[in-house]
């Protein structure tokens, strides 16, 4: 199995470089990137075993080339023996929520990934980060600003490396829109429209309505996906925004936003729209650039993606599992050093974006100047 390989290994370079912990040791030999064996992969904790662990992240793990899946932590009895025969883990490979913090023991983990409800993120990944071991969190990243500048700070000291599971930045038709962009192959970008929603209608019990667990409604589950696409759809981060919330459903929505509409103002005379609501189906990015026009419908759901340009050129990749993709592509930045495609401070970008459209809605739809510049996140 590979797991023995890479513990065989890790033996021998602990030994080389004579070194005595194990456990502390192994993160940094892996973000080292530095003679790892060849087909040699990270081991992945996915914390928390809901639906996007169950039916996107689970399988896709399956698929991975530079990562697996190596342990699971759950507070149901039952999953244990599901996951564990479905993907055979070990049974020292399975913890729970209390006995989390033992995994710092387990040099099988190389990654923890967080699929909590959003309160929960910011604690776990915290401990994963204090147990030496690479992050992985779920979108939205925290309940609020603060909550991610603590997890960046936390990996920042355990010297681990950190990511948000926007998984579309490893999607071919994000990527296609992204070199658009980049290129000007329509020229300037003058105006994006994002939108990110599905109709929510028959669990008013679930987590995501429940403010203390979710930080927020449609705008912090889906909103954040328009929010990405505006940005990577002009190239650059918004000066400003004007935010509307609209109630339809105030009896099913008790306590988070159901429907937000806002409008970005980006450097150079460049507009846009987002629009997220839990009451509406869409799912759709359009740019408008000086020469012609380009959309992605859709453009955030898990796939196959679908794209189109005014040149009535084809956009068409051949489709793969997001999740793999995204996963692999962080197992690579930690063993070859390539590009972190989201970093913490993105997830710390949109977390910044979203509490000035709750501000701005809180006074009435006023603009709220947005200085994001300084971070070098795009
Ligand atoms: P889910 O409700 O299906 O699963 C949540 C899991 O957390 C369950 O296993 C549940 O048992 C566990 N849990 C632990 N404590 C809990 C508590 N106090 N209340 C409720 N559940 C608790 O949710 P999900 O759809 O898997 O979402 C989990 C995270 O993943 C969220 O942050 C969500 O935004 C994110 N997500 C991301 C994507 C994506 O495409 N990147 C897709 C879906 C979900």
């Amino acid at each position: 199995m590979k797991k023995i390989s890479r513990r065989k290994f890790n033996e021998s370079f602990l030994k080389g470089v004579g070194v005595a912990s194990v456990a502390a040791t192994i993160p940094t030999a892996c973000a080292a990137g530095n003679g790892l064996p060849v087909g040699e992969k990270l081991g992945v904790a996915l914390v928390g075993l809901g639906s996007y662990s169950t039916y996107q992240l689970g399988p896709a793990l399956l698929e991975t080339k530079h990562c697996y899946l190596a342990g699971i932590v759950t507070g149901t009895l039952e999953k244990e023996k599901i996951w564990s025969e479905k993907y055979n883990l070990p049974k020292e490979s399975i913890y729970n929520y209390e006995n989390f913090d033992e995994i710092i023991k387990n040099d099988t983990i190389d990654i923890v990934y967080v699929v909590l409800p959003n309160s929960m993120h910011a604690d776990f990944c915290i401990r994963a980060a204090r147990a030496g071991k690479h992050v992985i969190c779920e979108k939205p990243m925290a309940m609020n600003v603060e909550e991610c500048d603590v997890i960046i700070a936390a990996c920042k000291k355990a010297k681990v490396k950190l990511s948000v599971g926007y998984r579309l930045h490893s999607e071919p038709y994000t990527q296609e829109v992204q070199r658009m962009v980049r290129e000007k192959t329509f020229g300037a970008i003058r105006f994006v429209n994002a939108e990110a929603g599905y109709y929510s209608g028959s669990h008013p019990n679930q987590w995501r309505l429940d403010k203390t667990l979710s930080g927020g409604g449609a705008l912090v589950n889906m909103g954040v996906y328009s929010i990405q696409s505006a940005i990577y759809g002009t190239g650059t981060n918004p000066i400003s925004v004007s935010a509307q919330e609209f109630s339809t459903r105030p009896e099913y929505f008790k306590g988070t936003d159901e429907t937000i509409s806002a409008q970005f103002e980006f450097p150079n005379g460049v507009v846009g729209n987002i629009f997220t609501s839990h009451n509406v189906n869409t799912n759709r990015l359009y740019v408008s650039a000086e020469k012609g026009w380009f959309e992605l419908h859709p453009a955030n759901s898990y796939g196959p993606l679908s794209g189109r340009r005014s040149d009535g050129a084809e956009i068409k990749f051949p489709h793969e599992s997001q999740q793999k993709l995204q996963m692999d592509d962080f197992a690579l930045h930690i063993l070859k050093g390539t590009i972190n495609r989201v970093p913490g401070e993105m997830g710390k970008r949109d977390m910044i974006i979203v509490e000035a459209i709750y501000r701005s809605i809180r006074e009435g739809g006023k603009k709220i100047p947005l200085d994001l510049g300084r971070m070098g996140i795009v």
